[in-house]
């Protein structure tokens, strides 16, 4: 029997053909969708992403929020109220990349937007794409990465002048709630196995839990959907020699970045690899990667990730047809490889590729 679904949760589709279970709109009703551009290479993108997405064709009211180091003067916060409401308000979110700064200064501002809006699940597919240069070619992976605990709590101190402890919470309700979304992913889109990484052999407590939260939810979905676990390290080496073994993996929070790192670089890097933070009442969608500052402002960066990413929150606003004629834009660009960016091989800057993909789409018959 199907497992209960937790309310208001919704699995979104990356695949064109699978089945979907999304809200669909009047076509004739624009979107109201909070933008955040962030900083570093993020306002750029963005501009280029909201580029392609008026070229399908489909209305979007943008409410366009600041968040990150600039709003301090203003807010005396870098995750000002008003970004956490309008988030509630639309439900849905495009955001671009954020900076954090490294040892001291401010709580990551990624972090508390996932938290405050309660966005548990961080999916970050993986796929590979004609015209570039990586060492496998079919690589086809989502990395379901639970978003609001482990390492990422926050909870750490320092332990007298020479020591500090950062504290690792894991819990059954959020392990179960995580483990449940990758298997409602893989029902949803046609997917065969789940597999979950950890590290069960160090930390018997919390990994511990997390694994045996996974094997119970497991339970439900025996005989549909194939479950095995892998521990971390194996998982990686395992990742970078054999991809093809895997399909869906389920990660703590911390290993969930990891992983999904080294999964964009299996199929591109950085730049091409896209995800969706999905919570009960609200989705952001944004790049796994982040604000590159050494490229701001320097029209140098690709726009694919953040692109594939509005493509995901297409299919999420119930508009599958369209995410496919954008996926498809951007693969036709990138195979051609006449115009992409420096990390595609290429020599076009942000705006010259996004042109490309635009033409792309006002040139093909539209979709009705
Ligand atoms: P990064 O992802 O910003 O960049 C690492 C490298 O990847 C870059 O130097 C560049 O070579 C390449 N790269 C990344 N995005 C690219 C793109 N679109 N096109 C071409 N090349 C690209 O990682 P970092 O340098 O470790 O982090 C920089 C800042 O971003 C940090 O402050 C970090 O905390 C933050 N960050 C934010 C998010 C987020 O907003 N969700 C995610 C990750 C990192």
């Amino acid at each position: 029997m199907l497992a209960q679904r937790p309310t208001g949760h919704r699995t979104f589709s990356d695949r064109p053909t699978a089945p979907l279970t999304t809200r669909r709109y009047n076509r004739c009703m624009a979107h109201r969708v909070t933008l955040i551009p962030g900083d570093g290479i993020g306002p750029e993108l963005v501009e280029a992403t909201c580029r392609v997405l008026d070229a399908t064709g489909i209305g979007f009211e943008w409410e366009t929020v600041q968040a990150g180091e600039a709003t301090i003067a203003e807010y005396g916060t870098p995750l000002p109220d008003n970004v956490i409401e309008s988030v509630r308000r639309t439900k849905v979110a495009l955001k671009g990349p954020i900076t954090t700064p490294v040892g001291g200064g401010f709580r990551s501002v990624n972090v508390g937007l996932r938290q405050a809006l309660g966005l548990y699940a961080n999916v970050r597919p993986a796929r590979s794409m004609k015209g570039l240069d990586t060492r496998f070619e079919d690589v086809d992976l989502v990395i379901v990465r639970e978003n609001t605990e482990d390492l990422y709590a926050g909870i750490e101190h320092m332990v007298g002048p020479d020591a500090a402890e950062s504290i690792k919470i894991i819990t059954r309700a959020a392990s179960e709630r995580i483990a449940r979304y990758a298997f409602e992913y893989a029902v949803a889109n046609g997917r065969h196995k789940v597999t979950a990484v950890h590290k069960a052999n160090i930390m018997k407590l919390s990994d511990g839990l997390f694994l045996e939260s996974c094997r119970t939810v497991a339970g439900d979905y025996d005989g549909r959907i194939e479950f095995e676990d892998r521990i971390v390290d194996n998982m990686c080496m395992q990742l970078v020699q054999k991809p093809d073994l895997y399909d869906v993996l389920v990660l703590p929070n911390l290993y969930g970045d990891i992983v999904s790192d080294l999964c964009a670089g299996l199929v591109g890097g950085l730049g091409v690899a896209p995800g969706a933070n999905i919570g009960p009442d609200a989705a952001v969608f944004e790049p796994v990667h982040g604000s590159a500052p050494k490229y701001a402002g320097l029209d140098k960066a690709n726009p694919t990730a953040l692109i594939l990413s509005a493509a995901l929150m297409l299919r999420h606003l119930g508009h599958p047809d369209h995410a496919a004629r954008v996926e498809a834009a951007v693969r036709d660009v990138i195979a051609e490889g006449r115009s992409v960016t420096y990390d595609l091989g290429g020599t076009a800057g942000t705006s010259a590729f996004t042109d490309v993909i635009v033409d792309r789409l006002t040139a093909a018959p539209a979709v009705r």
